[in-house]
């Protein structure tokens, strides 16, 4: 089929109209520019009423969230990272989870401006990975000792669900023997970063065993979003894009992933858009958002907006930003990714963020070509800020007291969506969690770290498994024999033990 012809066919006006309300949507932009008004000038003992209500692991309203975004005092915003701290050591504790991002495609239908990948960048190479180029792709990944990764694919005819749920198929099915020789390793998570779908195209997907599904809004601003998506392109479609992870849910995947690109508008406003999108998800289906990303924006190949837009995120700006979303959404993961440079994810992290990526190569094919970015310009949407290896990453976070973990237990266990949820506000998924870090950390170390990064790892690790033998749930709940057992099996060479 003829591509402007398939465009006309990718949007499903009913498959927005079931999720508005009269006819509304639910970025009600006036209440958003109302309550940062209202709330200016916060009074601190409110503000600790908030802290407190996101201690207690509860959503945060968007009037809450307002009086947050407006706290300019030096000493009550140390207090706020320091309830951020506190919330994500009780949700998530000190873990760090990893993942590597592949890029599949980038041929695209659209015309973000600020995209390396648009239609209109001629300077851009494309290209649509083989299978076999796929099967590369995960292969380097996996010798670096990742276990996760997430997919990413333009939008275009030739790399719709098809293709992507192949590419999974083809992800899942690679496996390489560990360096160390102790059995093998591969990829036991693939979440995916690519267009809106329709229902239909989401339950391949689903069936071919997604994890998470994201969709960035870019911004929640409708007349920013039209100005920076021209009309005339399937993303020119607000509305398609806002209701992407409802017609997900519906589509029966439950770990959903909303994000940002911050530098398109006001940084407030996308967080309170950001807010209200978890509000919408977890009225209509009773679940919010699995994870929250902030990309800022970077520069990308021909794009003046990337590095020109009025509304770039400022450092001090951003490690705000990061702190009420760790407080408004106390229960769901924060991603911080390598467009950051190292010292600044670094010390986000400790704002409360819980996923990163490491060794990231962003040019299609450019893991399995051994390709640094400045090497293959006219392939990566942006630059990254960060190139340092997994192992690098890992040692220093492990140095400031952060284990990194690789489990993907939760999801294979069924423990997704509002069973997950549940089981995160009453931080049960966090001490499962703990036990499995511990073990695929273990299998991290046997495999793959470096000398210096084991040394470290081995002090953290000893740590932890202390921690474990001493604390009441596990041994309550007797499942303190059950994660010896797996960690000794898998200190003498198993592999994928999880609980
Ligand atoms: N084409 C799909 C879409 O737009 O949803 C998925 C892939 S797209 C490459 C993934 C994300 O990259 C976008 O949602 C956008 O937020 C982000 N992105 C685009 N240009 C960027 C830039 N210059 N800097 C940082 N992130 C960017
Ligand atoms: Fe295409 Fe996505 Fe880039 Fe927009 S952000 S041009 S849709 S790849």
């Amino acid at each position: 089929m003829d591509v402007k012809e398939w465009m006309k066919q990718v949007i499903k006006p009913a498959e927005i109209e079931k999720y508005l309300i009269n006819g509304e949507d639910f970025i009600n932009e006036e209440s958003i520019f109302g309550n940062l008004e209202k709330y200016k000038n916060p009074d601190p003992g409110q503000v600790r009423d908030i802290l407190q209500k996101s201690l207690d692991i509860k959503l945060l309203s968007p009037e809450e969230t307002a009086v947050l975004l407006n706290v300019e005092d030096p000493a009550l915003l140390e207090e706020m990272r320091e309830a951020a701290l506190a919330v994500k050591k009780k949700v998530y504790d000190n873990r760090i989870v990893f993942f590597a991002p592949i890029y599949c495609s980038n041929p695209c239908v659209n015309r973000c401006v600020y995209c390396g990948f648009r239609s209109d960048n001629s300077a851009e190479r494309r290209r649509i990975l083989t299978m076999d180029e796929v099967r590369h792709e995960a292969e380097a990944v996996i010798d670096e000792g990742h276990k996760r990764v997430i997919a990413v694919y333009g939008e275009h005819p030739l790399s719709g669900a098809d293709y992507i749920a192949e590419t999974m198929r083809t992800i899942y099915a690679t496996k390489r023997e560990t360096p160390s020789g102790k059995g093998f390793n591969m990829i036991r998570r693939i979440n995916i970063n690519a267009a809106p779908m329709c229902i239909e195209d989401l339950r391949k997907l689903w069936r071919a065993g997604i994890g998470t599904f994201q969709v960035f809004q870019e911004t929640y601003h409708h007349g920013r979003y039209a100005e920076l998506h021209p009309g005339n392109t399937i993303k020119g479609n607000y509305r398609w894009r806002l209701y992407a992870m409802h017609r997900a849910m519906d589509a029966g995947i439950d770990d959903v992933a909303i994000g940002a690109l911050f530098g398109l508008y006001d940084w407030r406003f996308e967080v309170m858009g950001l807010v209200a999108h978890a509000h919408d998800l977890e009225r209509q289906f009773g679940i919010g958002p699995h994870t929250i990303s902030f990309p800022r924006m970077q520069p990308a190949l021909g794009s003046f907006v990337s590095e020109n837009s009025p509304y770039l995120v400022r450092d001090d700006a951003f490690k705000r930003l990061v702190t009420v979303l760790r407080l408004a959404v106390p229960y769901t993961g924060l991603i911080v990714t390598a467009r950051e440079n190292a010292a600044l994810r670094r010390e986000i992290i400790n704002y409360g963020c819980t996923q990163t990526d490491a060794s990231s190569k962003i040019g299609i094919g450019a893991y399995a070509e051994k390709q640094q970015q400045e090497e293959n310009p006219d392939k990566v949407q942006f630059t990254l800020g960060d190139e340092r290896s997994l192992d690098t990453v890992i040692r220093e976070l492990a140095e400031d007291g952060h284990i990194t973990s690789f489990c993907t237990a939760g999801y294979r266990c069924g423990r997704t969506g509002d069973k997950i949820m549940n089981l995160l506000e009453k931080g049960v998924e966090g001490k499962f969690c703990k036990l499995n870090a511990v073990l695929t950390f273990r299998e991290y170390l046997d495999d793959y770290a470096s000398p210096e990064t084991r040394r470290v790892g081995e002090r953290l690790i000893e740590k932890e498994l202390k921690e474990i033998e001493n604390t009441p749930f596990f041994t309550d709940k007797k499942l303190l024999p059950t994660f010896l057992t797996y960690y000794k099996r898998i200190a003498s060479g198993e592999r994928d033990l999880y609980m």
